[in-house]
C-alpha cells in the first residue's frame, strides 16, 4: 500500500476528490465518525443519522470495490487518523482540500496533504479573482459570469429567453390547499437500522443515504417538480411541506451528488421541452449561482467573517427556535415543528421567517448560526456562515449584501397560508394583536435609522418609518413584544 485516503464526510463520491485517482491495489481509505461531530453539540438527530448513515454505506461501496477501508469512531478526527496510521504505519495521507478553515487547519497541521477540491463548480482561486475585481461582490453578477462561463442556457452570448432572470415571474403565492406530487420515500436497510440503534433515533423515511437514493431523488425531482419549481418557490404553505423544492442540498453536499451531474440533468429535462424557463433558470441560478457564490464568498471573506456584529445584535437566542410551544406565532411554529421532524425548510422560512425574526429582534448573530448549524440535515460551516451572517442577518455590515432582509407580516401574509390561523393580524403594528413581525419590523428601522440613513437601497423603508404617526406606541409595543418572546408568551 501506498498511501491512505482520508474521506471526509461530505466527499462521498468516486469520482471526486481524492477518490478520483484512487486504486484498491495502492490505497487505503480512512473514514472518522468523530465523537466532536457525533456528541459535541445539539444535533438534530435526523441529521446525524443522514450523515453517518450516508458515510457507512459509502465506506461498504468502497470495500466492495476492493479497496481496504478502514471506519473509525474516535474522539477526533485527528485521533481517528492517528488509529489509521497504527495499523498502516509510515504511510501519508492524502485527502481533497476540506471545506471548512477549521478542518482545512487541523489536517494541514497534522501533515495532511490536500488534492484540489473539485466538489463545486468552481475553483476557489477563480472565485477570488472575480471577487478581487468587485466593489460590491452582487451574486446577479457573478451568477451572469458563470452562465457564460460554464456555457449553461446561453445562446451565443445571449441568455436564452431573452433574459438572465425570471425572477417576477417565480414570487407566486400558493395555491389554496395545494396537494402536489407525492413526496419519495426511501425505505431503511440494514446499515440505516444500526446506525438509528446507535442513536436511538426513529429516521424518517424523507433522506437517501446512498447515491443510488440520491439519484433517485435526483430523477423524481427532474420528472415531478422541476416544471413547476419556478413559481412556486417562494411560496410557504401548511399543505405540504416542501412545494416543488428539489430537496438534494443534503446529498450535493455530501457528496452522494456532485452538483455538475444535477445541472446536467436539469439542462437535458429542459433541452427536452416540457419545462418552462422561469423553473429551469430559478432552479439553475441556485445551483451555479447562489451555492457557488456562497462557497466562494466563505473563502474569500475568510476565518473571521462568522464572527461579525455589525448591528451589536445581543439577545439571548429565543425559545421558540428548540421549542415550537413556546410561541403562539403560527409562522413559526409550523417552520420549527417542521424542523423538528425533519431538520429542513426551504429557503424562504430560513430567510423571511427565521433569519428575519433573529434579525428584527436582535438576535445575538453567533447564537442564532449555531442553532441553524445544529437543526439543518444539510448545514455546513462554509454554506451557513455566509447565508446565515451576511444574508440572513446583515451582521456583516453589507459586506454580502447591500440591505438587510427585514419584512413585517404583510409579506408572510401575502407569501403563505400561515396568518389566517394566527392570533396575531399581519396588518397591526400596535395593540395586543400586532403580529411581532410587523411591529418588530418598524422598531428594527426605527432603533437603526441612523446607519441605514447612509443607505440609498434602504431610503424606501427610512422614508415609510418617517411617515408613521404611532412611533411612540409602536415602541411601547415592541419592547413588550420582545419581553414575550424572550419569555416563550408570544
Ligand atoms: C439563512 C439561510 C441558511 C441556509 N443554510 C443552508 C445550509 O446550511 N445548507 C444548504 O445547503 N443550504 C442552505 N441555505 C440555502 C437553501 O435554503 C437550501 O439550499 C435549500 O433550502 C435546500 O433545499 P433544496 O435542495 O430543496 O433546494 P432548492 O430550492 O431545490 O434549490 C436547489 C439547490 O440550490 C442550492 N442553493 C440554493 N440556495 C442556496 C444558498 N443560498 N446557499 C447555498 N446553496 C443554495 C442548494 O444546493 C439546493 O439544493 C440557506 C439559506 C438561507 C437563507
Ligand atoms: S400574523 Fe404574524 S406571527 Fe402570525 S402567522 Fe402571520 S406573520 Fe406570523
Amino acid at each position: 500500500m501506498k498511501r491512505i485516503i482520508y474521506i471526509p464526510f461530505d466527499h462521498l463520491h468516486r469520482n471526486f476528490g481524492a477518490l478520483k485517482a484512487a486504486n484498491p491495489k495502492e490505497d487505503v481509505i480512512a473514514l472518522v465518525e468523530s465523537a466532536r461531530m457525533t456528541s459535541g453539540r445539539n444535533w438534530h438527530k435526523e441529521r446525524l443519522f443522514f450523515l453517518i448513515s450516508s458515510a457507512r454505506h459509502f465506506a461498504q461501496s468502497l470495500e466492495e470495490e476492493g479497496f481496504a477501508v478502514e471506519y473509525v469512531q474516535a474522539a477526533t478526527t485527528i485521533d481517528g487518523l492517528q488509529t489509521a496510521q497504527k495499523k498502516y504505519p509510515a504511510l501519508p495521507i492524502t485527502c481533497a482540500e476540506p471545506s471548512s478553515f477549521r478542518q482545512f487547519d487541523a489536517l494541514q497541521k497534522y501533515g495532511v496533504t490536500f488534492v484540489e477540491n473539485d466538489f463545486f463548480l468552481t475553483p476557489r482561486a477563480l472565485f477570488k479573482s472575480w471577487a478581487d475585481t468587485q466593489k460590491s461582490y452582487l451574486m446577479e453578477s457573478f451568477y451572469r459570469k458563470q452562465r457564460v462561463r460554464l456555457n449553461i442556457l446561453m445562446e451565443g452570448s445571449d441568455p436564452q429567453g431573452g433574459a438572465w432572470n425570471f425572477d417576477k415571474e417565480n414570487r407566486l403565492p400558493p395555491p389554496k390547499k395545494y396537494e402536489g406530487p407525492a413526496y419519495l420515500e426511501h425505505a431503511r436497510d440494514e446499515i440505516d437500522n444500526q446506525v438509528a440503534k446507535q442513536l436511538s433515533h426513529t429516521p424518517t423515511t424523507t433522506w437517501a443515504t446512498t447515491r443510488k437514493g440520491a439519484l433517485a431523488q435526483l430523477a423524481n425531482f427532474i420528472k415531478n417538480h422541476f416544471a413547476e419549481f419556478g413559481p412556486l418557490e417562494d411560496a410557504m404553505t401548511s399543505d405540504n411541506w416542501a412545494l416543488h423544492h428539489s430537496l438534494l442540498s443534503p446529498y450535493i453536499n455530501n457528496g452522494l451528488l456532485h452538483p455538475s451531474e444535477v445541472i446536467k440533468a436539469a439542462v437535458k429535462a429542459f433541452n427536452s421541452g416540457g419545462v418552462p424557463i422561469e423553473s429551469a433558470e430559478g432552479f439553475i441560478r441556485q445551483i451555479i449561482g447562489w451555492r457557488e457564490y456562497v462557497n466562494g464568498m466563505y473563502w474569500f471573506l475568510g476565518p473571521d467573517y462568522r464572527e461579525n456584529n455589525q448591528l451589536n445584535a445581543n439577545r439571548k437566542l429565543l425559545p421558540l427556535f428548540s421549542d415550537p410551544n413556546a410561541t403562539q406565532m403560527n409562522c413559526i411554529k409550523e417552520t420549527v415543528t417542521d424542523i423538528n421532524e425533519r431538520a429542513w425548510v426551504h429557503h424562504i422560512p430560513r430567510l423571511m421567517l427565521l433569519s428575519n425574526l433573529a434579525l428584527i429582534t436582535g438576535t445575538n448573530p453567533q447564537e442564532f448560526l449555531e442553532w441553524m448549524r445544529e437543526v439543518f440535515i444539510d448545514a455546513s460551516e462554509w454554506v451557513m456562515v455566509p447565508n446565515v451572517i451576511g444574508m440572513g442577518v446583515h451582521a456583516d455590515g453589507g459586506q454580502m449584501m447591500t440591505k438587510p432582509y427585514a419584512a413585517g407580516g404583510a409579506y408572510i401574509s401575502r407569501m403563505s397560508n400561515y396568518c389566517k390561523p394566527c392570533v396575531y393580524d399581519p396588518k397591526m403594528r400596535t395593540g395586543e394583536t400586532a403580529c411581532p413581525f410587523t411591529t418588530l419590523y418598524w422598531d428594527f428601522l426605527d432603533r437603526h435609522k441612523e446607519a441605514f440613513a447612509k443607505n440609498h437601497r434602504m431610503s424606501q423603508q427610512i422614508f415609510g418609518l418617517k411617515r408613521l404617526s404611532d412611533v411612540p406606541q409602536l415602541r411601547e409595543r415592541a419592547h413588550e413584544v420582545l419581553e414575550g418572546l424572550s419569555a416563550g408568551k408570544i
